[in-house]
């Protein structure tokens, strides 16, 4: 644990600091790498987001979530191993790749994992068998450690799990005798930012957004909470989750867009953000910008509609049923929404008041 020191001045851990640039186009990129961009959101917007498909669907989406999820960690751990390392992990990498999925959790926030016991000898039988307590997403977690384990090991993996305890899970890669197949890679969309010029005050240490500071690592946990109301955040990739909606979408039809977008609304007009958090123009276009949602460059807003347009957009459906939520939580009105992906890439979001 003590390897993660935090920054001095604004305690965020120096491993998300030094790996994670905010820029001011509205932006989180992972090692300044435009393929890797990530987001810091609410872990109850993603929650929320696959509860409300599921509920609209009457079946469980687990499965999908999990395999697009799978797919995607196997294709970054796959691309970030260099070649010559791959036929050595194959055989003696099974504490450095549970360390990386135990280092990444406790950062990103989703849940305090440990290695409980493996069997890796290239026979029928193999498995690896971790703990996880308080997993942000059990799906999302089985999908990063399979993908995770057939990118090292390049055999075929299942993942079972059971729950141990309240909040506690067990679960155990089995690893078959078969060589991972290779699929399709999954399309990834262009990674073509804006540049931007969102004023963020960074913290003179380590250069993040000061407002960052407004949150805690408990790394023990594995979890990030809002110090003053304790809601839990995560980090996570927007490919993978692009590669989840594609997926849905493909699977189950447009639909899914649509009950992602009231998902959203739903959470945000119960009144997720307080009048504290959000008071004017300024501090939503912050919001965005520290969550890497986007650039926030035109807002307009009166008691019958609220128009955004974002730069550098992103989880499309999931920004315009929070646009259309904060409309109907400010205005207490119900709305009519179109969104749409504007030529020039921009999201263009406009919720007006059916009343
Ligand atoms: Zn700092």
């Amino acid at each position: 644990m003590s390897r993660i020191k935090p920054c001095p001045e604004c305690g965020i851990p120096q491993r998300i600091t030094k790996h994670n640039t905010w820029l001011p186009n509205g932006t989180i990129l992972e090692d300044n790498n435009p393929e890797h961009r990530v987001v810091f959101i609410e872990n109850d917007a993603l929650r929320d987001t696959y509860l409300g498909v599921e509920k609209m669907l009457g079946v469980p989406i687990d499965n999908i979530i999990t395999e697009s999820q799978r797919r995607s960690t196997y294709e970054s751990v796959d691309n970030a191993l260099p070649g010559f390392l791959k036929p050595i992990l194959r055989w003696t990498g099974t504490r450095p790749i549970t360390r990386y999925l135990i280092d990444q959790a406790k950062l990103d926030g989703k849940g305090a994992v440990e290695l409980v016991s493996f069997r890796r000898r290239k026979r029928k039988e193999d498995y690896i068998k971790l703990r996880i307590r308080e997993p942000f997403s059990l799906p999302l977690f089985c999908g990063n450690f399979a993908g995770a384990m057939e990118a090292v090991d390049g055999r075929e993996i299942s993942i079972t799990w059971e729950e141990t305890a309240p909040h506690e899970y067990e679960l155990t890669a089995h690893i078959s005798t078969h060589d991972v197949e290779l699929k399709e890679r999954l399309k990834r969309r262009p990674a073509r930012y804006k540049p931007g010029d969102t004023k963020l005050h960074r913290c003179e240490v380590c250069g993040v957004p000061a407002i960052m500071s407004r949150y805690a690592w408990r790394l023990d946990r594995g979890i990030i909470e809002n110090k003053t109301t304790g809601r839990r955040m995560i980090i996570i990739s927007t490919a993978t989750q692009d590669a989840i909606m594609d997926e849905l979408v493909k699977e189950l039809g447009e639909t899914i867009a649509q009950a992602v977008v009231d998902a959203q609304r739903k959470l945000i007009a119960s009144g997720f953000f307080s009048r504290e958090e959000i008071k004017e123009a300024d501090d939503l276009r912050l919001e965005f910008a520290y969550r890497g949602l986007g650039n926030l460059v035109e807002i307009d807003f009166d008691h019958d509609h609220l128009f955004m347009r974002l730069e550098n957009p992103c989880l499309n459906e999931m920004v315009a049923g929070l646009a259309q939520g904060l409309y109907e939580q400010a205005s207490q009105r119900k709305s009519r929404l179109d969104w749409e992906i504007v030529e020039n890439g921009d999201l263009v979001v406009n919720a007006r008041s059916r009343e």
